[in-house]
């Protein structure tokens, strides 16, 4: 018998069982794949941390305690040499990823149109006629063809579905490794300290522990931290498992005796999204649409919008009869907008950031370039603030930097221009080469200009 359904999801991670909780609850007649089981479900290693807004944005009820190991209050930036911190304020909290995963996968199965299947691998999409009909999944020995209108591709930075797509459709766009950081951590416990402000996590900037990304310290309780740093892939940079114990053991936060409970790495996306989320009969959302953040590379609540914007964009497909990239294209139109645009630019952000020496770093930090209270601004708008750049021209010509203020003018004047790109993405699937050329030539742009100046 054929096993038909409305929708498919590949994948029940923070993405996949946002995306099914919405459809669960919209009356879909869904199946749900991931080949984790119950007890490692939503098991990538990550720092954990994730926004109060989060939930709320995706459309979710807050999350029980039992699913929160932390709540967090600020976020302090230590700049390289650790004797200029900025603070800045915010809720958040440290989750627990499994608990989390299992309470809303939990929240999903109340509804009887769903079903679940966990140890269960996806290999490959079935393709009919130019457009995704269903996957091919392995579950124990046997290998079985399932089909929907719609496939919902959750997979994570493995892409399991998306890289075995035909390679002239838009959809199937491979990564650049220099958009991606590699990342390892280490959940550990004190045996006789006690971590001063609890509730205040930590990030570090230094450009020879963490080249092109960051080291953290993200306190889970009293005596239990996940600590970690992620590394640029792509530029032979050591691995960040390495650079841990050679040197992040001999800082003086990690060379108090402690424990290792847990110690794990992966890869993550650090760019802007994909071009398009949507093809035909299949929507990608979460680390596999390259929605995380590409400066600080939480994916977690980018992963949740997307999904919550991908069950709205199925629904509406559904009531117009229409699952091909037309009819899904509500999708790219909201998250491009809503959430794409500022990610563009914030890619713009990371590019320079990456560029940056830790003399610089701590210069820009020290002589406060961009604020404190600017940093949540720039990273929740994707935009420098004008002032910001009047009170850099004054404090840089002081100081002689002519250098890194026209970098930082660069940088913000194509901030702006990747975020409009975004705010105008396309109605409709026909204008989206045309758009991708724009959008690449304002990145090469950017490149160019910003290597022109050192
Ligand atoms: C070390 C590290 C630290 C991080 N810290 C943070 C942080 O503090 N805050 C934050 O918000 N983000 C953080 N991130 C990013 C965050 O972990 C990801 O963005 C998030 O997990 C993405 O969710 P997802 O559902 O898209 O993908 P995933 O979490 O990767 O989930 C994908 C799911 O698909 C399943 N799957 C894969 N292939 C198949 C297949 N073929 N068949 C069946 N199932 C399959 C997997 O088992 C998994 O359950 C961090 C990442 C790393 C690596």
């Amino acid at each position: 018998m054929e096993k038909k359904y409305d929708v498919i999801i590949a994948g029940l991670g923070p993405a996949g069982t946002v995306a099914l909780w919405h459809l669960a609850k919209q009356g879909f007649r869904v199946a749900a794949f991931d080949w984790r089981k119950e007890e490692t479900l939503w098991g990538k290693p990550c720092g954990d941390a994730l926004g109060a807004h989060h939930p709320r944005e995706a459309g979710l009820p807050d999350p029980p305690l039992s699913t929160i190991k932390n709540t967090v209050k600020a976020i302090d930036i230590y700049a390289p040499g650790e004797e200029v911190r900025y603070r800045v304020f915010g809720e958040g909290y440290i989750i627990d990823r499994n608990a989390f995963g299992k309470w809303l996968l939990g929240e999903a199965l109340r509804h009887s149109n769903v079903e679940v299947f966990l140890g269960a691998k996806v290999l490959e999409p079935l393709i009919l006629d130019g457009r995704v009909v269903g996957v091919k999944v392995r579950i124990s020995d046997r290998v079985e063809e399932y089909y929907a209108n719609v496939v919902v591709e959750a997979t994570g930075f493995s892409r399991a579905i998306r890289n075995k797509l035909p390679r002239h459709w838009p959809i199937y766009e491979p990564i650049d490794p220099k958009d991606t950081n590699i990342a390892y951590r280490e959940i550990i416990e004190y045996e006789d300290y006690e971590i001063e402000e609890p509730n205040v996590i930590r990030i570090y900037l230094d450009q020879e522990i963490a080249p092109g990304g960051y080291w953290w310290y993200f306190p889970e309780s009293r005596r239990g931290v996940n600590v970690g740093l992620g590394v640029q892939g792509g530029m032979g940079y050591p691995n960040p498992m390495q650079i841990y114990h050679e040197k992040l053991l001999k800082h003086p936060l990690l060379s108090k005796s402690h424990k290792t409970v847990t110690a794990a790495g992966a890869p993550l996306p650090t760019r802007r999204p994909s071009n398009t989320l949507v093809g035909p009969g299949i929507v990608v959302i979460g680390d596999a649409g390259y929605t995380v953040n590409p400066v600080h590379g939480g994916g977690m609540g980018y992963g949740f919008r997307a999904a919550y914007y991908a069950a709205k964009a199925i629904e509406q497909a559904h009531d117009k009869n229409d699952f091909t990239e037309k009819g899904l294209w509500s999708l790219n139109i909201d998250y491009m907008r809503g959430l794409g645009a500022k990610q563009a630019a914030l890619d713009i952000f990371r590019r320079f950031l990456q560029r940056l020496s830790n003399d610089e770093i701590r210069y820009g930090m020290e002589k406060k370039l961009i604020p404190e209270q600017d940093v949540l601004y720039t990273s929740s708008s994707g935009e420098i603030n004008i002032s910001v750049i009047e009170k850099a021209k004054i404090v840089l010509r002081g100081l002689r930097r002519p250098g890194l203020l026209a970098k930082l003018k660069i940088v913000a004047e194509y901030m702006k221009k990747a975020k409009n790109a975004y705010l105008e993405y396309p109605e409709d699937p026909s204008k989206l080469p045309q758009w991708v050329n724009g959008v690449e030539q304002l990145f090469s742009e950017f490149e160019a200009k910003i290597a022109e100046k050192g």
